[in-house]
This record gives C-alpha cells, structure tokens and sequence, in this order.
C-alpha cells in the first residue's frame, strides 16, 4: 500500500497514462471500488499530475507501440491536457490512443473530435451494452438518460473525422454481444467484446 501511485505504466508494448481519477459514470463493475492497483501498478492519484509532470513520466515515447491515454478515470474531462501533451509526443514520433466512456462531448458541451483530429489516432470507447436501459443501470452516468445515445454519437463523430475508432462492451448479464458488435459496425467502428474483470 505504500507503493507511490503511478501517472505511467507499461502494459505489453503500450504505455497507458493515468491523468485523472475522476469520471462521468459509476459504473456497478468498475475495478476502482475493488482495488487501487492494476497490474501490479497503484493507479489512485494523490493529486492530478500535471502536463509537464506526465510528459516526463512518459520519456522516449518510441521506446513504444502506442501511448494510451487511460484512467482509473475519464480522460476527456482533462481536454486541454490531453491535447498538450499529444502534442509534444506526436512532434516525438508517438502513436495516440484515447480509452474514453464516450461522454467527451457531453463533458466540454461541444464536438471535440475535430480538436483532437491529428493529435489521436484510436479511441478504445465503451459502449458497454447493447441498450440504453442495461447502460443506465450499470454504469449509472453523471448526464442521465442522454448519456448512451451521447456515446453513440460520440463513436459516429470520431470515425467521421478519421479517427480508428474501437467499441468495447462487456459480458454483464442483460448485454447481448452479437447486438454490441452491430450497433459498433452500424457506426463505423471497429467492436471489441471484453470481460467482466479483465483490464489492460
Ligand atoms: S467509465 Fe470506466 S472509470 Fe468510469 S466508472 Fe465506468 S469503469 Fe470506472
């Protein structure tokens, strides 16, 4: 427990940022009501880092295949940051990937694709379920009832601004996958199914 909380950690070839630990939703499964570590890495922030403090934690970015930017938390609400230090890594030759709830619109109450065009490559973002009702109840989301058709839009806008755009959903009971991968193919984007208490 005494393990100092970590702004970058290495998982496989890719190294995923940790610039918040705060987020849109409450998700019923969410791995940060169960443990401040993943993969062995303390992931609970003490204070947010700053800017200059994350680009130093990520050094050389091509010592890797891609920089994700993560969580514990939703990176979107830290907008600005995301695009400052996107954009000292891309001058460096790095590959960028956002793992987002999908609320990023809803977060700065306007399109930010168009901001992020040429600083992100990917977006991991989670739809979760193949429904607004299951969405609601398990991820609980700060925006209400507009939340998952927002999310959906969100995935829509970012693949028409050329983004590679990735859909997750989980194997919660009421999800049915097939109906996942659709609503992703439907919008353009790629569909990755997940499992309830897997991360990285
Ligand atoms: S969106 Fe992700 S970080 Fe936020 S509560 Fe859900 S699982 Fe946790």
């Amino acid at each position: 427990m005494d393990d100092p909380s970590k702004i970058a950690y290495k998982i496989r070839d890719s190294l995923y940022l940790n610039i918040t630990n705060r987020c849109t939703n409450t998700c019923d499964f969410c791995v940060r009501s169960k443990t401040q570590f993943v993969k062995g890495h303390n992931l609970m922030l003490e204070v947010e880092p700053t800017v200059e403090d994350i680009i130093k934690a990520v050094g050389d970015p091509k010592r890797y295949k891609e920089i994700v930017f993560c969580g514990y938390g939703e990176p979107t609400l830290r907008l600005d940051a995301i695009k400052a230090i996107a954009s000292e890594l891309k001058k460096k030759g790095a590959r960028i990937r956002v793992v987002t709830n999908g609320h990023g619109d809803l977060i700065n109450k306007k399109t930010i694709a168009p901001e992020l065009k040429g600083l992100v490559d990917s977006f991991s973002v989670s739809l979760n379920t193949d429904t607004e009702s299951v969405y609601n109840k398990a991820c609980r989301p700060e925006f209400g009832m507009p939340s998952y058709a927002a999310v959906k839009e969100f995935i829509k806008t970012c693949v028409k601004f050329g983004m590679d755009v990735e859909v997750t959903c989980l194997d919660l009971p009421g999800v049915d996958t097939a109906k996942c991968e659709e609503i992703a193919r439907s919008l353009g984007a790629k569909f990755r199914p997940r499992h309830l208490g897997v991360v990285g």
